[in-house]
């Protein structure tokens, strides 16, 4: 198991690498300008994603993964404020299954586990450019050292653009423990948070979130625990007719603008790519 951990970090890594060179020749070669203009204006193509972060500071290295410095989540929100229509996941949800354009071009942004910096650093940057976003939380979790979200940070937010989804009871994968204790961690998350924000818990994310991490049973029972939709860490787009309790999304890291840029113009979720990166075994 260690290994197989070890090769898809190795793997990872590799790809990201890869990801990373091909984003800046995409970038400064003009390819990704005409590949907009070809989606956008030639086949009045327009994505709607779901860009997943957890952490946003200036200490990178600690978590280098998941981190996203202060100076780059600015420009990226600002970027969005002036090129999408960035909308809450009850829009978003509502909208998956109307016919009309009404989620066209637009982005949601949500954060996994509850990190305190999502109060300290992500949210005073939401709140000047007005966006709105949504926070999964391990309920039990809440206030327990430093590192983590306490519950007066947690309803400031609240009240301020700012949703709150579960992340199960205790972050542990879903798939690995029986049923039963899925079927807890994922029910009585809801009731827990429910009871402490004093508001309905709609949305929920998968720990880890990747297929192999939960499996149709527990889908059933997120299903069954009265949740409106559920977010995996799956790489994609928000498809009209997709499963809404298997939502992918666009993990961030601690891009500069010009690979936020290409990550959010969809060139990584063509069919095309998606062939080769299969070829090439870094999916
Ligand atoms: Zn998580």
């Amino acid at each position: 198991m260690e290994r197989f951990e070890k090769m898809e970090n190795i793997k990872h890594k590799i790809s990201w690498s890869i990801g990373a060179v091909l984003c800046a020749i995409f970038y400064y070669c003009g390819i990704i300008w005409v590949y907009t203009f070809v989606q956008k204006r030639i086949l009045k193509k327009s994505r709607t994603v779901v860009l997943m972060y957890h952490r946003v500071g200036d200490d990178i290295a600690k978590d280098s993964e998941i981190t996203v410095s202060n100076a780059n989540f600015d420009e990226q929100m600002k970027f969005l404020k002036n090129k999408f229509k960035v909308i809450d996941l009850d829009s978003l949800i509502d909208g998956i299954g109307k016919e009309s354009d009404s989620l066209s071009a637009s982005i949601a942004i949500t954060f996994d586990d509850g990190y305190k910096d999502n109060y300290e650093n992500a949210y005073p940057i939401l709140r000047k450019y007005q966006l709105p976003a949504a926070i999964f939380l391990v309920s039990r979790l809440i206030g327990n050292n430093g590192e983590i979200l306490n519950l007066e940070e947690i309803n400031i937010m609240k009240d301020n653009n700012i949703d709150f989804g579960s992340h199960t009871l205790s972050h542990k994968i879903l798939a690995d423990i029986g049923i039963d204790d899925a079927r807890k961690e994922v029910t009585s998350s809801k009731v827990e948070l429910a009871q402490l924000l004093d508001r309905e818990i709609k949305y929920f994310a998968y720990p880890k979130g990747k297929k192999r991490h939960f499996n149709e049973q527990v889908k059933l029972a997120v299903k069954e625990a009265g949740y409106k939709a559920a977010f995996s860490t799956e790489n994609g787009e928000i498809t009209r007719g997709c499963d809404v309790f298997e939502l992918k999304r666009i993990g961030m890291r601690n891009y500069p603008l010009f690979v936020f840029k290409v990550r959010l113009s969809g060139i990584f979720e063509s069919k095309l790519f998606y062939f080769v990166r299969k070829k090439l075994k870094l999916t």
